[in-house]
């Protein structure tokens, strides 16, 4: 008999909750080893014996076989004691404990084999909502600790069933330990109630009653995974208009579900590299372009080219959409799946919440039992058609709580965030977590959501931070919150500017440790010299953490300070009041009709400087063209008037507008002329599509000439792009194009968003190497 060896595996990563037992014990099984598999807080603990060719096979197969939702980040393998009369291989029960290193996985779409179990009349799970296994289903939603056992879940109240019970025990069950597992015996039901909780139907019923009241223009409350969605027949103008009102949302682009890629290809063009991310596991709401006339009611989306669609990722999604096609709600199904909120609240999470949150939106609520622990809204993709990739425009359900992997390890830091698209940032080791979106930090309900998220993610990471890193802003939610976990932890608190920070999430996102060249293209962040920044050339070393100002936008005052965020006519007037215009010319000043009288005061708060803060802000010049164009003068939804502005251009114009570097210290990018010759152009009958074109292909030229001349200057060939004006697809898609041709190297964020979103990332590996720069 040959000698017998033993092997000790530690993998760490996401390999809990996603079959990796199971494959373990496969593989086991396949190379015929003895040993055991343990959940621990150390990772997923493995012990197999055999002979020296069994267990270097096992060891090959344990990396090159892995289940399709399973990450290793790192093996570590070492000889031991053989055990003697081992027989067969075991699966042991979890061990927590502190020390964790094991990731939980992101919530994933229902997998096609579920698909099938819940379409299939006789199977016992014939269209259960809460159908899942070890490939698909609830994850980081459900979870209240670590680790990822059913106990830690909202599944621990559901007893199961036998036959769950034998399915979950079952090592070649493609339901072997999936902590959600349940059926119609056992586990969730869904039940629908009036806005008065009283309840109407409950299970199949409850789901039929719903679609045939959507069918007939009513509007639901559906609870789903990462929170409530507000739910109406995308087709009927009504019920949209309805939804609309009473969300006090008027304008706002809203997302709309379907049942298939078929039924997405009726309402938007769908190119190659948006089929993965419909149809893909984490399923966001992706920005596709519309097909027009558009199938579904226009005003869904009646500000953009684009439409929001996503495909159903639960299996109560598949039913309620397969249902109300059934119900012949319209020609093509589609709902609407918007936030159950009110503008800028957090995302609803339990029934009793949803009932008094949300009672006056909708006529009806579909309610189920199993908790959502962690509250998460969907992501929003749009993909660049020049590179391919993703421009996440929101991070949230299906990417949540995925880290992003850093370029070298360093001590624990908290980013805390911004006030707008706050998220929160905690390292671990060579690891970023960023947060899902937290949202507006402005209203108290955030505020809550957002100490739930820290509270939960410092449980699951098992980490403390050493270091705060916060915004400059002092007025910040998030400042406050900083300085007051600061004292708690008895830890220091430093600050960071909104824009250096956003260009440190680029860098951290492409692991890159050289001197960049940084364009922040932002709405709006305070400056070190307490004006408002956001058009900014920077020079950013992420090893030394020096940084520069090298250049700056044009400044335009902001006439009425916040009231010129929601106005942009008064942008714009004090754009042209800086150009020496303080009368209408050739052209009618388009928001006279609407702002006459509020339009007369304005020079007088501009000469006087009187609530009129400067800003370099790149949005703001976006919002200051576009109501010069006419395309709005007052906005509903932050991003509004940039929005139009993009649908405007005329993309067969080829003229741009000039945007030449104006020396000074520091040395400005002259953005007023784009001002100045867009009005020239409209004072001459120069149609808006041709002018919001040439203003775009204007900042991209003078944005290129000045990173090139920076790169000459200081020899870095490097441009990291970031802010809020980067959702824009024309200047994501033509931007880098344009610097390439230049010869210089654009780097682009790949993993979050390019909008405020990244702040707290950018923080927090700041502060890491801030921390190893002062060991
Ligand atoms: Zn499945
Ligand atoms: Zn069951």
């Amino acid at each position: 008999m040959s000698l017998l060896l033993r092997h000790r595996f530690i993998v760490t990563g996401q390999v809990q909750g996603v079959g990796f037992r199971p494959f373990v014990y496969r593989i086991a099984a396949a190379n015929a080893v003895t040993g055991t598999v343990n959940n621990s807080s150390q990772g997923v603990i493995i012990e197999v014996q055999g002979t020296a060719e069994q267990v270097e096979t096992f060891g090959f197969d344990l990396t090159d076989k892995l289940p399709p939702l399973a990450r290793v980040v790192s093996l570590h393998a070492e000889p031991t004691d053989p055990v003697a009369d081992e027989s067969g291989f075991t699966i042991l029960k979890s061990t927590g404990g502190a020390g964790h290193s094991v990731l939980i996985s992101a919530d994933v779409a229902t997998c096609p084999d579920c698909m099938a179990d819940i379409a299939t009349p006789g199977n016992r799970r014939h269209r259960y909502p809460f159908t899942n296994c070890t490939n698909c289903g609830p994850r980081y939603t459900i979870t209240r600790s670590i680790p990822y056992d059913r106990p830690m879940t909202s599944m621990a109240c559901f007893p199961q069933c036998p036959q769950c019970q034998a399915e979950y025990d079952d090592p070649m069950d493609r339901r072997f330990h999936a902590q959600p597992n349940a059926c119609p015996a056992c586990g969730p039901q869904v039940w629908l109630t009036d806005p008065a909780g009283t309840t109407l139907a409950r299970g199949d019923e409850a789901i039929r009653m719903l679609a045939e009241a959507l069918a007939q223009g009513r509007l639901a409350a559906v609870k789903g995974l990462g929170g409530f969605h507000l739910v109406c027949d995308a087709a009927s103008d009504k019920a949209v208009a309805e939804l609309r009102r009473r969300k006090h949302r008027p304008d706002k682009p809203l997302a709309v579900m379907l049942a298939d890629l078929e039924a997405v290809r009726q309402l938007a063009v769908v190119v190659p590299a948006e089929e993965p991310w419909l149809t893909g596991i984490r399923r966001p709401i992706v920005l596709a372009a519309k097909r027009e006339p558009l199938a579904v009611s226009p005003l869904i989306a009646p500000d953009t080219n684009f439409l929001g669609v996503m495909l159903p990722y639960t299996p109560l999604h598949h039913i309620l959409l397969d249902t109300f096609a059934q119900a012949g709600g319209s020609e093509i199904p589609a709902l609407v799946m918007t936030s159950g909120n009110l503008s800028s609240e957090p995302i609803a999470l339990g029934n009793r919440e949803a009932l008094a949150r949300l009672g006056e939106l909708a006529d009806l609520f579909l309610l189920h039992d199993r908790d959502i622990l962690i509250r998460t809204d969907d992501s929003v993709v749009r993909v660049n058609p020049a590179s391919g990739g993703p421009v996440l425009l929101r991070r949230a359900r299906g990417f949540a709580p995925e880290p992003v992997f850093l370029a070298e390890p360093g001590p624990t830091v908290l980013g805390t965030g911004p006030e707008l698209k706050c998220t929160l940032t905690l390292t671990k080791g060579d690891q970023a977590f960023p947060s899902q979106h937290i949202g507006n930090m402005a209203n108290l309900e955030t505020l809550a959501f957002y100490r739930e998220i820290l509270d939960h993610m410092q449980d699951i990471l098992r980490v403390r931070p050493e270091l705060i890193v916060r915004d400059l802003h002092p007025d910040y939610m998030t400042s406050a919150l900083a300085e007051e976990l600061g004292q708690t932890l008895d830890i220091p608190v430093i600050k960071l500017q909104h824009h250096v920070a956003h260009i440190h999430a680029v860098l951290a996102e492409n692991k890159f440790t050289d001197p960049v060249i940084g364009l922040a293209l932002d709405g709006t962040g305070l400056g070190e010299d307490g004006t408002i920044w956001g058009g900014e050339c920077l020079m950013v070393d992420p090893e030394s953490l020096e940084h520069q100002r090298l250049a700056h936008f044009s400044h335009i005052r902001l006439p009425g300070g916040e009231a010129a965020v929601r106005q942009p006519w008064r942008i714009a007037q004090a754009a042209l009041w800086e150009l020496g215009v303080t009368a209408p010319g050739a052209y009618p000043w388009p928001w006279l009709a609407q702002f006459e009288q509020e339009s007369a005061f304005l020079p007088q708060m501009l000469t006087r400087g009187v609530n009129s803060p400067r800003t370099s802000s790149c949005g703001r010049l976006f919002d200051a063209v576009a109501a010069l164009c006419g395309l709005t003068s007052a906005i509903s939804y932050e991003g509004q008037a940039a929005i139009l502005l993009e649908k405007a251009q005329d993309m067969t114009e080829t003229g741009a507008y000039p945007c030449p570097l104006k020396s000074a210290d520091p040395v400005s990018l002259n953005t007023l002329e784009l001002v100045a010759a867009a009005l020239d152009d409209l004072g001459q009958g120069v149609p808006v599509g041709t002018v919001a074109r040439r203003f775009h292909l204007g900042l991209i030229n003078g944005l290129t000439e000045m990173a090139f001349a920076f790169s000459t200057l200081l020899d870095i060939h490097h441009v990291a792009l970031s802010g809020g004006v980067m959702q824009n697809l024309t200047l994501a898609a033509e931007l880098p194009r344009a610097l390439e041709r230049a010869g210089l190297i654009p780097l682009v964020h790949r993993h979050l968003p390019p909008n405020d979103g990244c702040i707290s990332l950018g923080q927090a590996v700041w502060g890491q190497r801030y921390l190893r720069l002062h060991e």
